[in-house]
């Protein structure tokens, strides 16, 4: 069947993934190569801007990849890649700045936020960030960007550098990407508060063993006016009942519901019964990462193949890319 188009997206390699990234992006990617051409990469480029060492970035991009592949990203139709194996991202990146104002850049709420968390390394890749972004897409001529709402700025941005090219240049060699607002659910840590996240340790390895997931499970916070076992809970309040929503058959869901509110159920119980059905669940994915990570140089063949497929495509676009503009 005819596919409506070409996707691109990209994610830094942050090593392992959690139910965050599984929930919020890696399910997503998957269901979305049923209708579109997908390319995927890995953006260990973008990744420089903020890491302070470099040393687990291979083995980092290695695991993040076999969580895509275990996941069920199939190489063999989209493409998988490291972007830094495709060095015409640096070169459209660099044509694109020459149309992109400084003050847009350095008014994007985004770059303020980086500069205060780390002030002691405002450094030039960290203000042109979104013009790397907009290279990584425009490149391979992506039609469609799936982004969550809080993402849109930026792929509005990509849209208008888009159109200062083609103005300034006078061409339509670069396609403006529209964007896929996707329902990206906030997956709460293990704290019971912030956003589920590696740097914060509140996360949940995919990769885990059944028994680290049941000790993580077993630290989730829960509500926290529910004191003794003999108190009513509230599950509303509580990120473990969130999770049953998504992980439990909906006659669990409903009981925990019901017994929570009357003290039926004890907080440690409801988690057991949380651990068990998450380790079911992953239990598949579990086995695919075992299978493949008994080879860790397929990882890097499909990795390498992805790229070679990438290079293809940057290079036709870019040899039209630099004869609109004119180079010599
Ligand atoms: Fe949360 Fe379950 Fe405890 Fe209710 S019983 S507060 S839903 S962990």
């Amino acid at each position: 069947m005819a596919k409506k188009g070409r996707v691109f997206s990209g994610a830094r390699p942050t090593g392992r993934q959690h139910l965050g990234n599984y929930l919020g992006a890696m399910l997503n990617y998957v269901a979305l190569q049923e209708d579109y051409d997908c390319i995927y990469c890995i953006v260990d480029v973008h990744a420089l801007t903020t890491l302070d060492t470099t040393q687990d970035l291979r083995q980092n991009t290695y695991e993040m990849a076999l969580d895509w592949l275990a996941v069920g990203i199939r190489p063999e139709e989209s493409i998988v890649f490291v972007q830094s194996h495709v060095p015409q991202v640096m070169e459209l990146h660099t044509y694109l700045s020459m149309v992109t104002p400084l003050g847009k850049l350095t008014d994007l709420p985004t770059f303020k936020e980086k500069a205060r968390e780390q002030p002691h390394n405002v450094n030039y890749g960290l203000v042109g960030y979104p013009v790397l972004m907009t290279a990584d897409i425009v490149l391979y001529k992506a039609d469609v960007v799936p982004v969550g709402v809080d993402q849109a700025p930026h792929l509005e941005f990509a849209r208008e550098t888009v159109r200062s090219f083609n103005y300034r240049y006078n061409t339509q060699v670069l396609i403006e990407p529209q964007m896929k607002v996707t329902h990206v659910p906030k997956v709460i840590g293990i704290d019971g508060q912030q956003k589920m996240s590696k740097s914060l340790n509140n996360h949940i390895e995919l990769a885990a063993t059944p028994e680290e997931t049941r000790q993580r499970v077993m630290q989730m916070v829960t509500d926290p006016q529910r004191i003794r076992r003999s108190d009513p809970g509230n599950p509303d309040v509580c990120n473990v009942f969130s999770m049953h929503k998504i992980f439990s058959s909906p006659e669990q869901v409903k009981m925990v519901n019901t017994e929570c509110r009357r003290a039926g159920i004890g907080c440690v119980d409801c988690k057991k019964l949380f651990a068990e059905n998450l380790n079911n669940h992953l239990q598949p994915f579990r086995q695919r990462r075992e299978e493949i990570a008994k080879n860790p140089d397929e990882v890097w063949d499909v990795l390498r193949d992805g790229a070679r497929r990438a290079r293809q495509i940057a290079e036709a676009t870019m040899v039209e890319v630099r004869q609109a503009i004119g180079l010599p």
